[in-house]
C-alpha cells in the first residue's frame, strides 16, 4: 500500500491544490466574464434570433446567428444575417456594424475588429430593430460558451447555381437579371465559372454533440418562393436542413462566399414558380454529407486578423459618355415598320407555322400561279420585311433597356466617387479556427476572386467571403471591368480594376499570417 501512496501523495496533493486553485479561479472568472477560459482551450457558444419583418407576409423566417469562439486569450465572433447587405442597400443602416460592435465591446469586452458580420444577400424583409436583435444573438451565444472540438472539411454542390455572366460573340459580356431581357441566344458564346466547393467548419461539444456549423458557399440567394413572401431563400432553407438533421440546438451559419456573379439555377424560368426551397434542400443535404465525414479534434487554435485596405475608386466618365452615344445610335438605328404589337403577333405565328402559304389556303396560291399573278407572294414578302424590322427593333429596345439600367448604376457611382476622392477604405477580416481559414471583403466579390485566392493559398481549407463587415457594391475582376456598362457587376461598382491585385495580394499576406 505504502509503496503506492507515499511517492504519489506529494505530487497528487500539489496537483489537487493547483487544480482546485485553477477551478476556483476559473469559476471566479467565469462569474465575472464568461469569455475568459483556461488558456489554449477552445470554447464556443452559438445562438440565433429571428429578424423577420412581421409587417409583411413571411414565407420563412430570417435570422441573425452568432458564433462566439474564444481560446481564453482572444475571442472571435462570426455573425451571419439573412439580409441583403451590411449597410448601403436594404434596411440595415450604415451605422449598424459600428453600433453592434461598440455595444458588444461595452458589454462583453470583445474588440470591435474581432467581430465579423456577413450578409447572406437574400432579399427577405428584415425587422426595424435588427441591430438590437443581432446584439441579443451575440450575447446569447457568449452566455453559452462550452469547451469544443473543431474540424474542417469541404462539400460539393453544382446543381443549384449558374454563373450569370454570358460571354457574347462580339467580345462583350452580358448578365442574367430580371431587370432586363437577355441578349438573343445566337449572340451567346459561353458562360463564366461556378465554385461548387462548400467550405465547412464544424464545432462539437466534448460529448460529441454538434454545437454549430459554419459553411461558406458562393451563390446569390435570390430565387424567391412561390408564395412571394419574405424568405431567407436558398441559404435559409439549407441552414434549416442542416439544423434539423444534427444535434438539437445546432446552429448553422451560412457565410456568403464570392456569389457576385452566381445566380440560382434557372433564375429566369417563366414556366414554373421559382422555388428556393428545392435548391436550398440540395445545398443543405450536400453540406450534411460533407459534415458527416469531418472529424473534430481538440487541437484547434484561434486567430483573428483585421486590416484596412485602400482600394482605388473608378472613374468611368469616358465610358459613360460612350454608353450615352451608344444609346443615341440605337435610337437612330430603329427602322420604320407598318406593324405594331397587335398586328405583329398573329402574323409571326402564321408565318412561323405555315412557311409556304401563310396568308391563305394553298389553293389560292396555286390559282395565282396558274394565272401568272404574284399578289400573295408580294404581300408575304412585304409582311416578312416588316416583321424582320419589328423584331430588330425589339432587340434594339432590349439592348437599350440593358444599357439604360447599367448607365444609371454607372452614373450613380461616378457621382459618388467624384465627390469622395481617389481611394476607398475597406475592411479585410481573417479568421483561423483549427485548419479552417477564411478571408472576407465588404463587397459582392465575383466567383473568380474566390477561386484565385483559394488556388494560391498554401493551405487546403482556405475560404473567401464577400458581403462582410460593410457593403461596397460589386467587386468584379479586372477582366470583368473591361466590360464596364455591359453587365450589373461591372456597372454597379465603385472600384477601379487595380483593386483586384491589391486585395488578392493582401489576402495571401493575411492567409500566410494565419498559419
Ligand atoms: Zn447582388
Amino acid at each position: 500500500m505504502n509503496h503506492m501512496i507515499s511517492p504519489a501523495r506529494p505530487r497528487y496533493s500539489h496537483t489537487a491544490i493547483r487544480l482546485a486553485g485553477t477551478l476556483l479561479l476559473v469559476s471566479f472568472i467565469s462569474l465575472t466574464s464568461p469569455l475568459i477560459a483556461a488558456a489554449g482551450e477552445l470554447r464556443a457558444g452559438a445562438a440565433k434570433v429571428d429578424i423577420s419583418n412581421r409587417n409583411v407576409p413571411v414565407n420563412d423566417p430570417l435570422f441573425a446567428k452568432a458564433l462566439v469562439i474564444t481560446d481564453g486569450a482572444q475571442t472571435g465572433v462570426i455573425v451571419t444575417v439573412d439580409a441583403v447587405a451590411i449597410g448601403e442597400i436594404g434596411s440595415i443602416t450604415n451605422e449598424y456594424l459600428g453600433n453592434v460592435r461598440s455595444q458588444i465591446e461595452t458589454d462583453l469586452k470583445i474588440p470591435p475588429k474581432n467581430i465579423m458580420i456577413n450578409a447572406s444577400h437574400c432579399h427577405g424583409s428584415v425587422c426595424n430593430d435588427v441591430e438590437q436583435r443581432t446584439i441579443q444573438a451575440i450575447k446569447a451565444a457568449a452566455k453559452k460558451l462550452v469547451p469544443v472540438n473543431v474540424g474542417v472539411g469541404t462539400g460539393h454542390e453544382d446543381r443549384v447555381m449558374e454563373n450569370r455572366r454570358l460571354f457574347l460573340k462580339n467580345g462583350k459580356e452580358a448578365d442574367v437579371r430580371h431587370a432586363y431581357a437577355l441578349p438573343p441566344d445566337e449572340e451567346v458564346a459561353g458562360i463564366g465559372p461556378i465554385d461548387p466547393e462548400i467550405g465547412i467548419l464544424k464545432l462539437e461539444k466534448k460529448n460529441g454533440e454538434t454545437l454549430a456549423i459554419v459553411y461558406n458557399f458562393a451563390v446569390h440567394p435570390i430565387q424567391g418562393v412561390p408564395s412571394k413572401g419574405s424568405t431567407a431563400d436558398m441559404s435559409g432553407f439549407a441552414s434549416q436542413v442542416i439544423e434539423d438533421n444534427l444535434s438539437d440546438g445546432t446552429i448553422a451559419l451560412f457565410v456568403q462566399g464570392c456569389g457576385g456573379d452566381i445566380n440560382p439555377a434557372q433564375y429566369k424560368d417563366v414556366d414554373n414558380p421559382r422555388d428556393a426551397e428545392t435548391l436550398g434542400n440540395l445545398l443543405g443535404l450536400s453540406t450534411l454529407k460533407a459534415i458527416k465525414k469531418i472529424k473534430c479534434t481538440d487541437a484547434g487554435d484561434l486567430k483573428v486578423m483585421n486590416e484596412t485596405l485602400a482600394v482605388p475608386r473608378s472613374n468611368n466618365e469616358t465610358r459613360i459618355e460612350s454608353l450615352k452615344k451608344e444609346q443615341e445610335n440605337l435610337v437612330n438605328s430603329l427602322q420604320g415598320t407598318s406593324l405594331n404589337l397587335k398586328t405583329f403577333l398573329p402574323l409571326i405565328v402564321k408565318y412561323k407555322l405555315y412557311d409556304k402559304h401563310p396568308s391563305y389556303y394553298s389553293h389560292r396560291y396555286l390559282l395565282e400561279q396558274k394565272l401568272s399573278r404574284d399578289g400573295l407572294e408580294k404581300l408575304d414578302a412585304e409582311n416578312r420585311a416588316n416583321m424582320e424590322r419589328y423584331i430588330n427593333n425589339v432587340y434594339k429596345m432590349e439592348q437599350m433597356t440593358r444599357n439604360k439600367a447599367n448607365l444609371r448604376l454607372l452614373t450613380k457611382h461616378q457621382t459618388r466617387n467624384q465627390a469622395a476622392g481617389k481611394t476607398l477604405d475597406v475592411e479585410v477580416f481573417g479568421i483561423k479556427v483549427g485548419d479552417f481559414r477564411m478571408i472576407t471583403f465588404p463587397a459582392e466579390l465575383t466567383v473568380n476572386i474566390g477561386l484565385n485566392i483559394k488556388k494560391k493559398s498554401p493551405f487546403e481549407n482556405t475560404f473567401v467571403a464577400g458581403y462582410t463587415n460593410g457593403y461596397n457594391y460589386y467587386a468584379p475582376t479586372a477582366d470583368q471591368l473591361k466590360n464596364v456598362g455591359g453587365a450589373q457587376e461591372d456597372s454597379d461598382c465603385m472600384l477601379a480594376p487595380e483593386w483586384q491585385a491589391i486585395f488578392e495580394t493582401k489576402a495571401q499576406e493575411m492567409i500566410q499570417a494565419l498559419k
